[in-house]
């Protein structure tokens, strides 16, 4: 069956600890589960946490299943319910975020060395929340 013809069950992001990043854990799904899935994005470097962003495709009840097995091994997974957003006029560019952005939605600026931020690229992991001491980052519901 093609993947595009299957129904999306939507978008969670599944944050690896760092003894079950080199194992392939992810092709479970489809094998013994049934899910298939779309990678979106994906973070991984050895012997350190890592995350990917998975678009889930299938029946519900398969990919719950699923889920329940990854949650079984340790790993996290969190629902993409909501947005990121940077509130501009309390961002001082210090840059404390970008040391806990793993997939690159913060980066710098040369030659300004302001820190832009990349809507696109976020993977809602939070990390930047509580790392911003200005709370300029922040969940958008
Ligand atoms: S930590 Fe907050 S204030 Fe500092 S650069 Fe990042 S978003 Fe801006
Ligand atoms: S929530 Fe913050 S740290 Fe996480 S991916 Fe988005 S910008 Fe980066």
């Amino acid at each position: 069956m093609a993947v595009n013809s299957l129904e999306s069950q939507g978008k969670v992001v599944i944050h690896f600890p760092k003894e079950k990043v080199d194992k392939p854990i992810i092709c479970y799904l489809t094998s013994d589960y049934g899910v298939m899935f779309n990678i979106l994005k994906a973070a991984i470097t050895p012997e350190q946490e890592g995350l990917m962003v998975l678009e889930l495709l299938g029946n519900a009840d398969a990919c719950e299943r699923g889920l329940e097995y990854l949650r079984g091994l340790g790993l996290r997974i969190q629902p993409i319910a909501q947005d990121i957003i940077r509130i501009e006029e309390r961002c001082t560019h210090c840059g404390a975020c970008l040391a806990v952005c793993q997939v690159g939605a913060l980066s710098i600026e040369r030659p300004s060395m302001a820190v832009a931020f990349e809507p696109a690229q976020c993977v809602v992991c939070e990390q930047c929340l509580t790392a911003c001491p200005t709370r300029a980052m922040q969940l958008q519901y």
